[in-house]
């Protein structure tokens, strides 16, 4: 049996086990994933032990994702977000970042295409750097916008190394919408217990415009509510943690990931 895992404190409730382990149940692997909780100080002991115990892969979390970058070989796209969140122990330790993955496959699943686009991300976090290197380098065209200005600047400047990136100011939301094909919404805001927030409502959006909201919990968020009034189409944030998994699990077995039993076992647990 091959075991696989993913590192976090607190981390008992990560999704991953659940949906990592319906996906080897539906291909019938001999595989079981589990949540182990690593304080950032015993990480490099705990991925150094994973490897050593022939552990098939590790996903990592909230706070371990940057301090990874010290201790594994980074993929260029992991060095440039920052952070390590897939550990793969096939040809020594090496560290992946599949977040902006999963956000473009999940706007890929929905028929929406990135080359050319203008993209407003809002946030400029952990996840939002993933999205806007991935989103970059597919050419869009990435505008970030955050509550602390100084560092959408820093990220747009980071970002315009690799593709068409800049800083949009926060208080002009509904003018910066206004010239935007997708909205990405990539902060915190709206993620349960605040799940009355929303900084953007639907008189500041068009009906050509393609809201997603990276935010999961809850699934049917107040902006997605907002953006349905407006007629926009709209993407939740299930599918990019979807995609970042199977992402992970392509890269650990070398194996298709079934997606489709993935995601049912995620909104499953979420309902
Ligand atoms: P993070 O690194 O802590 O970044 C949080 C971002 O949200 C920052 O840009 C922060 O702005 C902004 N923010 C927080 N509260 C705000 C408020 N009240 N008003 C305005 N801006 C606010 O977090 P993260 O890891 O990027 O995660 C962000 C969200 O994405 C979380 O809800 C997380 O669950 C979700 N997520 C989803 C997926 C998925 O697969 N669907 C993957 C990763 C993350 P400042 O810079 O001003 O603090």
């Amino acid at each position: 049996m091959k075991l696989f895992g993913v590192l976090g404190d607190p981390v008992s409730h990560s999704l991953s086990p659940v949906m990592h382990n319906a996906a080897f149940k539906a291909l019938g692997m001999d595989c079981e994933y589990h949540a182990f909780r690593v304080s950032t100080e015993s990480l490099h002991d705990a991925i150094h032990g994973a490897h050593a115990l022939g552990f098939g892969g590790l996903n990592l979390t909230i706070p371990l994702k940057e301090k990874a970058l010290e201790i594994v070989a980074p993929t260029d796209m992991a060095k440039q977000i920052g952070a390590v969140n897939t550990v793969d122990f096939k040809d020594g330790i090496i560290g992946y970042n599949t977040d902006g993955l999963g956000a473009k496959m999940a706007l890929k699943d929905n028929g929406v295409g990135i080359k050319g686009k203008n993209v407003l991300l809002l946030g400029a976090g952990g996840a939002a750097r993933a999205i806007a290197f991935q989103l970059a380098s597919d050419g869009a065209s990435v505008t970030i916008t955050n509550r602390t200005p100084g560092r959408a600047i820093a990220l747009a400047k980071e970002v315009s190394r690799i593709g068409k990136a800049t800083a949009g100011d926060i208080g002009d939301l509904k003018n910066l919408i206004q010239n935007s094909d997708i909205l990405i919404n990539s902060t915190s805001i709206g993620m349960f217990p605040k799940v009355s927030e929303s900084i953007v409502t639907s008189d500041m959006m068009h009906k050509n415009l393609v809201v997603f909201d990276i935010v999961y919990n809850p699934v049917n968020t107040l902006l997605l509510t907002e953006a349905k009034k407006a007629g926009a189409k709209t993407i939740d944030g299930v599918m990019m943690l979807v995609y970042q998994g199977a992402e992970a699990f392509k890269i650990w077995t070398g194996e298709n990931p079934p997606v489709e039993v993935m995601e049912k076992a995620v909104r499953e647990k979420l309902a």
